[in-house]
């Protein structure tokens, strides 16, 4: 009997579909370079079968079957990765999480939840905000992706450098492993009981086991949000006064900063001439009024100390409102832009060369119109860079072309600065070659010996990562 029969008829009916509607809807994550690939007509392999498990036996009983028959599993949350994450060709089923979405239980007086891992992110805020609660993790995709495509990706919210990044709101996890294996870690405010398992699922991206239920630390929702938005005289000035603000010890929710291309474009209405645009505010709770208000004070004077121009909060109230809109790859590659975005990260020593580095290396590439920058995430010892490009092509080979060249001259640089290759999208395929160099090769085989020790037929994601 074929391996999907076999899981067929283990689960109750219904789990596995075979329609064409949902193996092609699992053939790809939302990478761009898929986009290119299906525009251009040679779209990727669809699985043979998708396969819906409802529960944590249920997802145990497939992987333990896939493990007998060394049949390859791609876990899928909401395909919404952007790093070729999720490619299962002919041969890998795809195991998709979203009908375990449920909100298992929320314990407002020790501020914690309990997710399955197939809970739209947007459903899981909504569900936390019933209670008064927030988990602070606002990506760009929040109502198109999972919890455990957070944890299988390493995410990063918009608001992080107030919350942290999902590492920091991961109480606990339950995992399924090749085999079938059910690894629950335990839930406590810290512990000191050997290597945390959780930073091994953490950013793991699917090829170690499937994230089913995962544990989140949430806080009370913010009842008030303020602040600014500050004009530069240069870049490096930004970036100095972000390392003061955070080395400071201020932890805004939001400390946005643009380069000139990224504000004149996103910012228009109040930076007409291309200069670098700050996006600040912090929030809180009602209790946490006067702390909020000294925060903010003394975040306006570390602007004004370095000569930036106040422009009030209407630009953030802007960002607020359309901070989630973006236009999809099919309709920029339709009106011949190849767009995409790289984030790296860097320590504060690094950061400004990072910058000219990558952006003189992406408008090096022939086909390339633009290439820009922001941050988003900072924290005491460095800071993530978010980098836009776009290139310019009506043909598929072409985009393709300066799609692959734009990232390697993105990648090298980053790597040639000493800053790391990724800050939140992941690894997926895009940036295997990468991973390795920054890892060095002890790294890379002691990865490689913790997926033998788990995932000893390497059925789990194959191709991904490492
Ligand atoms: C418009 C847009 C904006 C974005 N903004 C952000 C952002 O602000 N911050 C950010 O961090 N990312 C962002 N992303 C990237 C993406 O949303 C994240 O990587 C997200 O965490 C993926 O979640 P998902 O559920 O869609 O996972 P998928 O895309 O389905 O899967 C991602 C990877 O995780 C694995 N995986 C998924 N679920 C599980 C599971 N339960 N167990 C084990 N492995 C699993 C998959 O095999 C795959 O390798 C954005 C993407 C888009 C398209």
């Amino acid at each position: 009997m074929r391996v999907v029969d076999v899981i067929a008829s283990a689960l109750p009916a219904g789990r596995v579909v075979t329609a064409e509607a949902d193996r092609r809807a699992h053939a790809h994550d939302y990478w761009a370079l898929e986009a290119i690939h299906d525009l251009g007509g040679t779209p990727a392999d669809p699985p043979p079968a998708v396969v819906y498990p409802e529960s944590t036996s249920e997802v145990a009983t497939v992987l333990d079957i896939a493990q007998q028959h060394r049949a390859p599993i791609v876990p899928f949350g909401l395909g919404s990765g952007v790093c070729g994450g999720v490619r299962p060709g002919r041969d890998a089923l795809v195991v998709d999480l979203s009908r375990m979405n449920r909100m298992v239980e929320v314990r407002p007086e020790t501020l914690i939840a309990v997710a399955q891992a197939g809970m739209n992110g947007g459903e899981c805020e909504r569900r936390l905000g019933e209670h008064g609660l927030t988990l602070g993790h606002f990506p760009q995709s929040i109502d198109r992706s999972t919890v455990g495509g957070w944890v299988a990706t390493r995410a990063s919210g918009q608001l992080s450098t107030r919350y942290g990044n999902i590492e920091d709101l991961v109480l606990s996890l339950e995992v399924v492993l090749p085999g079938g294996r059910v690894v629950r870690t335990f839930p406590s405010p810290r512990a000191s009981t050997g290597p945390d398992l959780r930073a091994l699922f953490l950013g793991s991206e699917g090829t170690l086991g499937i994230v089913t239920e995962v544990g989140l630390k949430v806080s009370p929702r913010a009842s008030r949000q303020e602040g600014f938005a500050a004009t530069l005289a240069s870049w490096e000035e930004g970036l100095e006064i972000s390392r003061e603000i955070l080395q400071a010890g201020w932890r805004p929710a939001v400390l946005r900063l643009y380069d000139g291309i990224e504000a004149a474009r996103n910012f228009g209405e109040w930076v007409p001439d291309p200069a670098p645009l700050l996006l600040v505010m912090n929030e809180g709770t009602d209790v946490m009024g006067e702390a909020l208000a000294l925060e903010l004070a003394a975040l306006r004077a570390s602007c004004e100390r370095r000569g930036a121009r106040i422009l009030g909060d209407a630009p953030l109230r802007h960002w607020l409102g359309h901070r989630n809109r973006v236009p999809s790859w099919e309709s920029l590659l339709a009106s011949g832009l190849v767009v995409d975005t790289i984030e790296v990260a860097a320590t504060w020593d690094r950061v400004g060369p990072l910058y000219g580095a990558v952006t003189e290396a992406i408008r090096a590439v022939p086909g390339i119109l633009a290439a820009s920058g922001h941050t988003s995430h900072g924290y005491t010892t460095g800071v993530n860079i978010y980098f836009t490009f776009a290139g310019a092509s009506k043909e598929a080979r072409e985009q393709e072309r300066i799609y692959l060249d734009a990232w390697r001259a993105a990648m090298e640089a980053t790597v040639a600065c000493g800053a790391t290759v990724s800050h939140h999208h992941g690894i997926g395929r895009v940036r295997r070659e990468w991973l390795a160099r920054e890892l060095g090769d002890e790294a890379v085989a002691t990865l490689r010996s913790v997926k033998q020790a788990l995932d000893p037929h390497g059925i789990m994601n194959p191709g991904v990562l490492l």
